[in-house]
C-alpha cells in the first residue's frame, strides 16, 4: 500500500476498494473542530483542523479513495440523519475538502486500508496494553 509506485495509483480509474487505496477518515474532531452545546443538545462544526486539507489533496492527487464514515445521529444531535449529512456536506464544500463519499454506517463498517479517528486506538497486538490504558482513564463506567 504505502509502497506503491505513484504511477499505479495514479492511473487508476475507478474508485473500488478492492484495488484503491482506501482512507476511511471520522468527521467530528478528526476533520472538523466541532464544539457540543450540551444545553441545546447540538454538535456545532466550527473549523477544519489544522492540516486536513492539504492531506485530503494529496489523497485525491493520488487517487487514494477517501470516505468520511461518521456515525451523526438522532442521539447527539438535534435533527434528523439528513440534516447531520448535509451539514458534513456543506462545510466539506465551503472549505474546499475534497472526498470521495460520506459513509453513515448502516451498510457495516467500511472498508479502509487507513482509519483515522480521533478515539483511535492503534492495535499492534498489544491487548494489554491497551486494557491498561482504558481502565487507567476509566475507573469507573461513568464517561
Ligand atoms: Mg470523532
Amino acid at each position: 500500500m504505502a509502497n506503491q509506485p505513484r504511477e499505479k495509483v495514479q492511473n487508476r480509474k475507478s474508485k473500488d476498494w478492492r484495488t484503491t487505496v482506501t482512507v476511511v477518515i471520522d468527521f467530528d474532531d478528526t476533520i472538523a473542530e466541532v464544539f457540543f452545546d450540551k444545553q441545546k443538545r447540538n454538535l456545532i462544526i466550527l473549523r477544519p483542523k489544522n492540516g486536513v486539507r492539504e492531506a485530503l489533496k494529496e489523497f485525491h492527487k493520488l487517487g487514494y479513495k477517501v470516505v468520511i464514515f461518521s456515525c451523526r445521529n438522532n442521539s447527539t444531535i438535534v435533527g434528523n440523519k439528513e440534516v447531520a449529512l448535509n451539514a458534513i456536506k456543506e462545510f466539506m464544500a465551503r472549505y474546499n475538502l475534497i472526498y470521495d463519499e460520506i459513509d453513515t454506517g448502516v451498510n457495516g463498517k467500511p472498508y479502509g486500508d487507513y482509519y483515522i479517528d480521533d478515539r483511535g486506538i492503534r492495535f499492534e497486538n498489544n491487548w494489554n496494553e491497551i486494557r491498561d490504558r482504558i481502565l487507567k482513564e476509566n475507573p469507573t463506567n461513568e464517561r
